[in-house]
């Protein structure tokens, strides 16, 4: 597993479909039912019936809720809120109602409540129960919940259902247990007196214990039955009261960090002047966007740390985000050490123990929260400070409904709440670059590693030169580094970026490649097992031993994968010792941990792996690091595809010369001269940033523009594309009907033009401003309705992260 929270581009697709009415008008909280169109199925079932006569038909003095729900027709609607429960009833509850005119029980959410007439009160229906005791959410989160789902047209509900974990909702790892405490009125001698002798032992026992206690300790305290224990409850002596609470109590650090061995650092000038800024912006209490741009090793998360003390001091609470698993270990280790409460949420948590780690961080015993994107929904009550760390990265973008930007949201978190937000990152991405030019956000700089050790020098070996050319996957001058890295004890780290998609296995006689029948990928061969998989549907066959084409039997492997480059690197280096990280080998729980606490201590010589490897990792004895391929990502039909690949060669070198024997760095390309490639090699991040926002500004990409996506998706290809050229017609109309300036490309089909049996078109949208992009695809898509026959559903992701 690649990220903390689902992988990224694990699969573009994967949301529920999407209902084909867009529920949302322009104010999300202003759509009550009276106003939503009627011309859905489950809209007409809902009014065409009156309501029966034995609803509620009082018009003053009434109160009443808005409710969303996670699966069509979304709401809002209104309900009456019953006498008894008036006082209970709040904003980021969850409520019983009934729906439809089957009067079907379901489970929505409360948005807003209201004391007073409504248009429809009269016909209004009861909420039927109240399922939480306390908000799920504060106001201030429910706010949030409303901006996410305005901005990323999803169903308020279902971003309640994001926000709030599921094991939240489903209090994992909880039973309810009822506690007996004495009545007082009855605790006197003369009460007690006229008690039979067992009933009085264990009326006394309770008394003395001072504390609540449930029948069957009271049973054990006492040495009595069940029979005096009920006797006493129905004579009114005890009173009882059911509480939650957690079956088992979890240790606060359940696991380990990898064995970084770190002290508390006196700051560099460079750290210091990066603090006092951070500092002013908490102490200035506004939201403000700083960006901490510093070099790969200059020491950003004890920046991160120092700051974070200055927010906790003051009683309050602070959230980080990082990107992958990979980081989480040495992270959490660093982190642990200098703070009382930090709770590290990740995806191999169990649901009790993310139930048990929300509630911590409910409650305010944490001041630190680590983890991933979904971490930007954390519910400290006194939060004080946002801090996102390698903020470029993809996975900070979810990629199923609500498909959201964990900086974005945590941006607009922060503004609401006026307390700072710190982006960190040694390759800013170009939003937050843009940001700083524009004056959204304040520039900090950090441009010298630690202890001004020097940047590793970086060595571009072109793949067109037949000379260092091998059989294999590494050249001559890669080998020749290895070597020369092992011969002196020093550590190598191998990247090999699997976005090529070049596993694939090909005849060598007709040249028929194995693809996969849904999607029509090539299908990516596994030694493991012999098997051929599709990284798409996760279609999977024995690998023919044949060609399926032509029969010939001499069929090749071809392509490269991280299992393959494992096989030539053990050939090559037999005496070495080597771990491959993948989103194969870490499945399990801990696995990454293993290996990385290994290579640590010297267990290991070469970890080679995917781009999981590049990131964040700080061990100062890998001297040497390689890239096999760093032009995998530069062509892809994306406009980041440049930027990915700067990203990916910068993250991956700053690996390396993090200790005293400094580092080099050998990248394998076929195309050294391009810009991106030249920039990171120099480590020139101003450079590439210059060079990018020339042809950003061309096209009016994102962050000069702003981009969002439709993606339709059906069974039948022409059905599909006849669905999509309509949407297409109606966001022509919407942009005419709103005088609004959007450029529209396509329908077109995507680089993944089938995917688990379904067609797939996109069309594309863009515009200089993210408000005109909402509301042009608000418009087209309100009344927008897709006959069911047709099976044909729509996706819309707005500032999409990849084209696939
Ligand atoms: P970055 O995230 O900027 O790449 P890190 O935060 O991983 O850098 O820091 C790089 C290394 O420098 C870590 O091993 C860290 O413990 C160490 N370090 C950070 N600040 C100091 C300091 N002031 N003095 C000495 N070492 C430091
Ligand atoms: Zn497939």
């Amino acid at each position: 597993m690649a990220s903390v929270d689902p992988p990224s581009n694990s699969d573009p697709d994967d949301d529920p479909p999407r209902h084909p009415r867009n529920p949302f008008s322009e104010n999300p909280l202003a759509n009550d039912v009276s106003q939503a169109p009627q011309n859905t199925p489950q809209q007409a079932e809902l009014f065409e019936t009156e309501p029966p006569p034995w609803e509620l038909t009082i018009a003053d003095d009434i109160a009443t809720a808005k409710i969303v729900f996670s699966e069509a027709p979304y709401g809002p609607y209104d309900y009456r809120i019953p006498e008894e429960y008036r006082d209970l009833v709040k904003p980021g509850m969850r409520v019983s109602v009934p729906l439809g005119h089957r009067r079907k029980k379901m489970i929505g959410w409360c948005i807003e409540t209201q004391l007073g007439p409504t248009k429809r009160s009269g016909k209004l229906r009861d909420i039927i129960e109240v399922l939480d005791e306390e908000p799920l959410c504060d106001a201030h989160l429910v706010r949030l919940v409303s901006w996410i789902s305005h901005y990323y047209q999803t169903p308020t509900g279902q971003v309640f259902d994001t926000l709030i974990p599921s094991s939240v909702r489903a209090n994992a790892g909880t039973r309810e247990r009822t506690y007996l405490t004495p009545c007082k009125q009855k605790s006197d001698d003369k009460s007690i007196e006229a008690l039979p002798a067992k009933q009085q032992a264990a009326f006394r026992f309770l008394i003395a214990a001072g504390r609540p206690m449930t029948a069957s300790e009271l049973m054990v305290h006492a040495e009595c039955t069940r029979g005096p224990i009920n006797a006493l409850q129905s004579k009114g002596y005890v009173e009882v009261a059911v509480r939650r609470e957690m079956t088992t109590a979890m240790p606060m650090r359940w696991q380990k960090d990898d064995g970084e061995n770190q002290q508390i650092h006196t700051l560099s000038n460079e750290q210091v002047s990066a603090l006092e800024k951070i500092d002013a912006a908490i102490d200035s209490g506004e939201a403000r966007t700083l960006l901490l741009h510093g070099v790969t090793g200059s020491g950003k998360t004890e920046v991160y740390i120092k700051a974070i003390e200055h927010v906790v001091r003051f009683g309050r609470s602070a959230i980080v985000m990082v990107p992958e698993i990979s980081l989480t270990p040495q992270t959490r280790g660093r982190f642990e050490r200098r703070f009382e409460g930090v709770a590290v949420l990740h995806s191999q948590m169990t649901p009790a123990e993310r139930h048990y780690q929300w509630q911590r961080i409910r409650r305010g015993e944490v001041q630190v929260v680590v983890g991933p994107r979904s971490a930007v929904f954390a519910p400290l009550p006194h939060l004080g400070l946002i801090v996102i760390d390698e903020e470029h990265d993809a996975s900070f973008k979810q990629d199923t409904q609500p498909r959201y930007h964990a900086r974005k949201v945590a941006h607009a978190r922060a503004m609401s709440l006026g307390i700072p937000l710190i982006l960190g990152s040694a390759t800013p991405s170009m939003e937050s670059w843009h940001a700083t030019a524009t004056g959204h956000a304040e520039l900090i700089t950090m441009k010298d590693r630690i202890y001004q050790r020097p940047m590793p020098n970086v060595e571009l070996v072109d793949l067109r030169i037949r000379d260092d050319r091998t059989r294999g996957a590494i050249s001559r001058p890669l080998h020749q580094a290895v070597q020369d890295t092992l011969n002196e004890n020093g550590q190598v780290i191998l990247l090999l970026n699997r976005r090529g998609f070049a596993t694939t296995i090909q005849c060598p006689s007709c040249g028929h490649v194995v693809s996969c029948p849904d999607c029509d990928m090539p299908l990516t061969h596994h030694r493991d097992g012999g098997k051929a998989v599709c990284h798409y549907c996760d279609y999977t066959i024995a690998t023919p031993p044949w060609c399926p084409a032509c029969r010939f039997d001499g069929i090749r492997y071809g392509g490269l994968g991280t299992q393959k480059l494992e096989v030539e690197v053990k050939a090559r280096f037999p005496s070495a010792k080597i771990a491959r990280m993948d989103s194969d080998t870490m499945r399990r729980p801990g696995s990454h941990q293993r290996v990385l606490a290994a290579f640590r201590s010297g267990e290991l010589n070469i970890l080679l792996g995917t781009q999981m490897i590049a990131k964040g990792l700080d061990f100062p004895n890998v001297l040497l690091v390689g890239v096999i391929n760093a032009d995998s990502a530069l062509h892809f039909p994306d406009f980041r595809a440049a930027e990915r690949t700067f990203q990916l060669v910068t993250q991956v070198a700053g690996r390396t010369g993090r200790g005293e024997r400094g580092g080099r760095v050998v990248v394998q390309t076929f195309t050294p001269e391009h810009p991106a490639i030249q920039a990171a090699s120099r480590h020139d991040y101003l450079q590439f940033a210059t060079d990018e926002m020339v042809s950003r500004r061309k096209f009016n990409y994102p962050p000069l523009g702003s981009v969002a996506r439709i993606i339709i998706r059906g069974t039948v290809e022409e059905v599909t594309e006849a669905v999509a050229d309509s949407l297409l017609g109606r966001l022509e109309a919407a942009r005419l009907a709103l005088g609004v300036e959007v450029r529209l490309l396509g329908p077109a089909p995507p680089p993944i033009t089938k995917l688990r049996g379904k067609y797939r078109f996109h069309i594309l949208l863009q515009a200089t401003d993210a408000a005109v992009l909402g509301a042009t695809i608000r418009r087209a898509t309100d009344s927008f309705t897709i006959p069911e026959k047709d099976d044909v559903q729509y996706v819309v992701d707005i500032d999409p992260m990849d084209m696939l």
